[in-house]
């Protein structure tokens, strides 16, 4: 990634990325630290973080780490001592998690929330930004997604990110806090969770198809989403922390593409580029998904000057070719 997506000297200028040892994270806290800031902390508890992660960013000066709870308050504020521009990134992500374990969600990505909201306010952060999701968009079946008309929410965690807005607005109005939200629609690229029970779809496509074992999709496959590589989430973070833009702060943006392309798209592309004829088995859909998702992007890019650097297919081949080197180590 070697885009800029600032105008502003950074290195008088000291950033906190919560959940820094994550995918969407670790990119954010990288860029910053390659492009000069002053300091670039990082508060994660390793929940689906790496410690791979850590040791890429480590190698910077600039970078310092806190290994902590977004639960607890203390080490929230802590966190935030002499910080100026906060991108909160740490939740537990996943759908199928929430609805599992929607206790454990609730806990980090509320509580934590509003734990780091305080914080923020309390140590006179300039500008808050933080990852909503598409998800808060539930039944609204109306493509493409505008900002303003969301739906019911279809899983515990479309509903703690609705509650972050909801808080976020209340901050706003309340304490004067500058804060913005991304509504993340389907981010992928390298460093994604490969593993695990709720890993992402491109590394689990990947791994299937080079060692020809099941590469399960969830219903027909037909379903799309507006899939968006990590150097677009990247440049939002960045403009939204840094912009100057009165009328760009309390409010919530859609971070997409624009496109949409269908799970079976995406599987023939993966297949395709790693020159293997190997079957997908379909299995029932999945609990709490929506079927259809596209975004209109307008609002940030008229607000925060957002434009997209890498569409879909460039982002899917540098994303495989990663997930490659990966599994064939
Ligand atoms: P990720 O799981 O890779 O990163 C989240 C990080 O938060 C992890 O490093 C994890 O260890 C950390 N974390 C979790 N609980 C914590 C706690 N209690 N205290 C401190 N740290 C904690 O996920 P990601 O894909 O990088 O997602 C980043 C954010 O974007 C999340 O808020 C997620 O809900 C949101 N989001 C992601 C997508 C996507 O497509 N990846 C889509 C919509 C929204």
């Amino acid at each position: 990634m070697s885009l800029i997506f600032h105008t502003k000297d950074l290195s008088n200028s000291s950033f906190l990325i919560t959940g820094g040892a994550g995918f969407i994270g670790s990119h954010i806290a990288e860029y910053l630290l390659k492009n000069g800031a002053k300091k670039v902390r990082v508060l994660d508890n390793f929940a689906n973080g790496f410690q791979s992660n850590i040791d890429i960013l480590s190698t910077y000066p600039a970078f310092e780490f806190i290994e902590g709870d977004i639960r607890d308050a203390e080490t929230c504020k802590q966190a935030c001592n002499g910080i100026d521009y906060v991108s909160h990134q740490a939740a537990l992500g996943s759908v199928p998690r929430s609805i599992a374990d929607p206790v454990s969600s609730a806990a980090v990505n509320v509580s934590g929330f509003v734990n780091m909201l305080k914080a923020a306010v309390d140590n006179n952060v300039k500008q808050f930004v933080y990852a909503s999701s598409s998800s808060v968009y539930g039944d609204e079946k109306t493509l493409p997604k505008i900002e303003s008309r969301v739906g019911n929410c279809l899983s515990p965690y479309a509903v703690t990110k609705k509650t972050n807005e909801l808080y976020a607005e209340v901050f706003a109005n309340t304490y004067g806090l500058k804060i913005m939200g991304f509504r993340y629609f389907n981010v992928f690229g390298p460093r994604q969770d490969p593993d695990g029970q709720y890993a992402a779809v491109i590394p689990l496509f990947v791994k299937g198809i080079l060692h020809r074992t099941p590469v399960f999709i969830n219903g027909d496959g037909k379903q799309t989403r507006d899939f968006t590589f990590v150097e677009n989430a990247v440049q939002i973070n960045v403009k939204g922390m840094l912009t100057d833009n009165p009328d760009a702060v309390n409010k919530v943006y859609n971070v997409a593409i624009g496109e949409n392309f269908s799970v079976n798209d995406l599987y023939n592309k993966c297949r395709e580029h790693l020159q293997s004829d190997f079957e997908p088995t379909y299995r029932e859909p999945r609990a709490g998904d929506i079927r259809d998702s596209l975004a209109d992007i307008s609002l940030a890019k008229s607000l925060l000057d957002y434009q997209p650097t890498k569409r879909f297919q460039d982002g899917l081949i540098e994303t495989i070719n990663f997930f490659k080197k990966v599994y064939t180590k």
